[in-house]
């Protein structure tokens, strides 16, 4: 055969990043990369989505496709876990769980935005993930309560016993950007 060959644009002929760890852990949640015929109906029944640009549908496409990119996207953080998209998929598909999986590859790669690594810390510190501050403490005491509640900021030796115990936070990966 002669004549000139064809070439197709370079988003076609760029290869995607595969990653056979995420299509191993999406499988095993219960999200088989195989199955999802990209209908929408993901997207189209998410709450968060009616809020915010995450496209649910995209997520599980970049998922499916093994593209690692989908572990740096900000969208995977803002899924409420409704579970609404996990009870529509006509193909039975766990997206909620997926979604899951994808933030725990995610956070061990060291993709975790700032404001959640600080939640973290401040659960380690205080045992709450919101914090006691002195005007909270100061209402607390026009009510004629003590400063401090009896909940786990009373017992810091108890919360450092616990942070112990708890997971450490591997550190940022070089390409996660400051999200303050
Ligand atoms: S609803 Fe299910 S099959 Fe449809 S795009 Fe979403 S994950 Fe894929
Ligand atoms: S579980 Fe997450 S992705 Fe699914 S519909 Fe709810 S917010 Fe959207």
């Amino acid at each position: 055969m002669s004549g000139t060959r064809y070439k197709a644009p370079p988003s076609v002929r760029t290869p995607l990043e595969k990653d056979p760890e995420i299509e191993e852990a999406l499988i095993k949640a219960g999200f088989d990369p195989n199955l999802c015929m990209q209908c929408g109906t993901c997207t189209a029944s998410c709450l968060s989505g009616r809020w915010t640009a995450m496209r649910t549908r995209e997520i599980m496409r970049k998922a499916a496709f093994g593209d690692e990119s989908v572990l740096s996207d900000p969208d995977i953080w803002l899924c409420t876990t409704c579970y609404a998209c996990y009870d529509r998929c006509p193909r039975d598909l766990k997206v909620t769980d997926a979604i899951i999986v994808l933030r725990n590859i995610a956070s061990e790669r060291g993709f975790i935005a700032d404001k959640h690594r600080k939640t973290v810390d401040i659960l380690h510190k205080t045992g709450h993930a919101v914090p006691i501050n002195d005007k909270i403490k100061a209402i607390r005491k026009e009510l004629g309560l003590p400063e401090i509640p009896p909940t786990a900021f009373a017992y810091p030796e108890e919360v450092r016993k616990m942070a112990q115990m708890l997971f450490i936070l591997p550190p940022k990966h070089e390409d996660e950007e400051d999200t303050q």
